[in-house]
């Protein structure tokens, strides 16, 4: 079956939009995130209008400075600077990549790690190892645990769970986030030997490598639950675009217990916890 992240999402954001209407009338205070693009990116582009977008939708105010894509790094960090000031934003996101002449960690580290909504800066990953609840997480690993409660309920302990990638956005902090959750944790990468039989041994199947339809049926133990975080545009038989994850869908959804489709899986999710995490930025601003 599938894991709906599309309905997961929605009702995430109605749940939110509820709670900032609360927030607005106690405290004053609207939320507000703020997006900086340097560059042309066409995908970038259009993410971040799909996140101001939702960010408005729900009630919160949504920023977006634009820059080009020769600004210098001392710019975009004296920008970085008036916001971390500035007492009426409570989330910032640069989006990533940036130009090869940005430094993306001096970017990242210079980001105030209370406003640093993407839960990239090295104090909120930090905090996420520690197990302090503080931590602001980052939104697609927190995406990947809430889609695999969505299936196997709240307590996932004692659950082998396989996490393919170990990069800084996704596959270390989902691994912890399982961790925290006393799943037993295997992280899997490209150096990884018999990928295949250590696959075969999760209940919990987290694939996030960047190569389309890589895991295969075989790989699968029957019934397992799988959240299938990659985005890879192929083209088809037909020469027609289509957006495919990292997991062989079609041949694995047979096997699985669950699956996250591509799209409508992670996805949506990652958008969603954006706007939770904005507004845990807004809450804590009062403390
Ligand atoms: P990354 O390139 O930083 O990391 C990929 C990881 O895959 C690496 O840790 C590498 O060790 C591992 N890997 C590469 N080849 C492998 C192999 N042959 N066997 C085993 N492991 C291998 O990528 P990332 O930023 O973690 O993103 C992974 C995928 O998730 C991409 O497709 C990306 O587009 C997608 N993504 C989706 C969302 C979302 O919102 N749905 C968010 C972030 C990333």
């Amino acid at each position: 079956m599938n894991i709906d992240g599309t309905l997961v999402a929605k009702k995430l954001r109605d749940k939110l939009a509820v709670e900032i209407t609360e927030f607005k009338s106690c405290h004053g205070i609207q939320p507000s995130l703020t997006v900086l693009l340097v560059g042309e990116d066409s995908a970038s582009h259009i993410y971040v209008k799909n996140k101001v977008k939702k960010t408005q939708e729900i009630g919160m105010i949504s920023n977006e400075i634009k820059l080009p894509f020769n600004t210098s790094q001392g710019y975009l960090l004296s920008q970085l600077e008036k916001l971390n000031n500035d007492n009426s934003i409570h989330g910032i996101l640069v989006q990533l990549p940036l130009p090869k002449h940005i430094d993306e960690s001096a970017i990242i580290s210079a980001i105030n790690p209370n406003k640093d909504v993407d839960g990239f800066h090295a104090i909120n990953s930090g905090r996420l190892f520690n197990g302090e609840s503080e931590a602001i997480v980052p939104c697609t690993p927190q995406g990947c645990v809430m889609l695999v409660k969505q299936h196997l309920g709240d307590d996932l302990s004692g659950k082998h769970a396989v996490v393919i990638g170990r990069s800084n956005i996704v596959g270390k902090p989902v691994a912890m986030l399982l961790l925290q959750e006393n799943c037993t944790v295997t992280i899997a990468h490209s150096q990884t030997i018999n990928l295949p039989e250590v696959c075969q041994q999760a209940d919990i199947l987290v694939v996030a490598v960047g190569i389309a339809k890589f895991v295969k049926a075989a790989w699968v133990k029957e019934g397992a639950t799988i959240i299938d975080v990659g985005i890879n545009r192929i083209l088809t038989d037909e020469g027609k675009k289509k957006l495919v994850g990292d997991v062989d869908y079609d041949a694995v959804i047979a096997k699985c217990g669950a699956i996250t489709p591509v799209p409508g899986g992670v996805g949506p999710m990652t958008i969603a916890c954006l706007l939770k995490n904005t507004l845990t930025a807004a809450k804590n601003s009062l403390r």
